[in-house]
This record gives C-alpha cells, sequence and structure tokens, in this order.
C-alpha cells in the first residue's frame, strides 16, 4: 500500500472495497488550516478507512496532530494536541445527513469526488477551539488588570495636580 496523500477520491467506490489509508499529512498541504496555526512545519497522523457500515458508507479512523495557535488573552503560541476519532457518514444532500444514525457526523458529497486532505483538514479545524487560550494563562491576566489599573487611577491623577496649584 502507497503511504503517499490521495487526492481525488470517490467515498463510495473506496467503500464497498474497504479501502485503508494510514500515514502523515504535512501542514503544509492544509491550507486553511495553515491560516490558523502559528507553526506550519509538521504533519498530521491520519488512519481513515473507508467502509460500508450497515446503510452506511462510513469514514473511520482517528487524525492526530499538536497544533500551535495563538493565545487569544496573551498573543503567544499554545500548543493543542488534537486527537480526533472520525466517525463520518458519507451523504449527498443534508436531508439524507439528518438521518444518520448515532455516531455518523455527515460529509456532505457535493460532487462525485472530494478532496481526501479535506476530510483531514476539516477535522483538525474542527478540533481548535474558538477562543484558544493557555490554561494557565498568568502574563495576559496580569497585563488586562495592569490596563484596568492605570485607566482607574488616572482620573485621581490629574486631580491630585490641580489640588497642588
Ligand atoms: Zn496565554
Amino acid at each position: 500500500m502507497s503511504s503517499s496523500l490521495p487526492g481525488l477520491i470517490d467515498p463510495f467506490a473506496l467503500a464497498s472495497k474497504g479501502w485503508h489509508w494510514q500515514g502523515s499529512v504535512p501542514f503544509a498541504r492544509l491550507p486553511r488550516l495553515v491560516a490558523m496555526i502559528v507553526n506550519s512545519e509538521g504533519a498530521a497522523k491520519v488512519e481513515l478507512t473507508f467502509s460500508q457500515i450497515g446503510k452506511v458508507v462510513a469514514v473511520t479512523g482517528r487524525v492526530e496532530a499538536d497544533l500551535e495557535v495563538v493565545c487569544q488573552r496573551c498573543l503567544e503560541p499554545v500548543r493543542i494536541e488534537v486527537r480526533a476519532v472520525v466517525n463520518l457518514g458519507v451523504v449527498t444532500s443534508i436531508a439524507e445527513g439528518d438521518m444518520l444514525p448515532e455516531p455518523y457526523e455527515p460529509l456532505l458529497l457535493e460532487e462525485e469526488k472530494l478532496r481526501f486532505s479535506d476530510i483531514v483538514e476539516d477535522e483538525l479545524i474542527l478540533a481548535i477551539p474558538v477562543v484558544p487560550r493557555h490554561a494557565e494563562c498568568e502574563r495576559g491576566g496580569h497585563t488586562s488588570r495592569k490596563i484596568q489599573t492605570k485607566a482607574h487611577s488616572a482620573p485621581f491623577a490629574e486631580l491630585a495636580k490641580l489640588m497642588l496649584k
């Protein structure tokens, strides 16, 4: 089995074969992800199986990566360990997606084929918090407190100056 990154794939055809892919996907191949991370060196570890499970054309497996994003408090990089379990059901309409049994999330196929790396990229992007932060972000806390103190003390400083005159 070749581990080079697949391009456009037909999930139905692959599922009928029980296709399995294992390998690493460099972040550099995922432009939407690169726009969201600080350090684009590195790669995601990916293991995906396409198979027919009951009535579901399923994409299952895992996507793992250590991502560096900007902490929204101190603006320093913060590391996020993504360990995503993938349970996707391939559908061709939103109505079909609504009928998917648990635990499958819909993977909407808009054309006949889809880009393999898009599946990986979507899983990684979904795993990034909307407002990423360090669990213990001391620096950010101090900065905002300082700004607050300054804002409060300014009117009193002005008053003191007036009284001295
Ligand atoms: Zn921080």
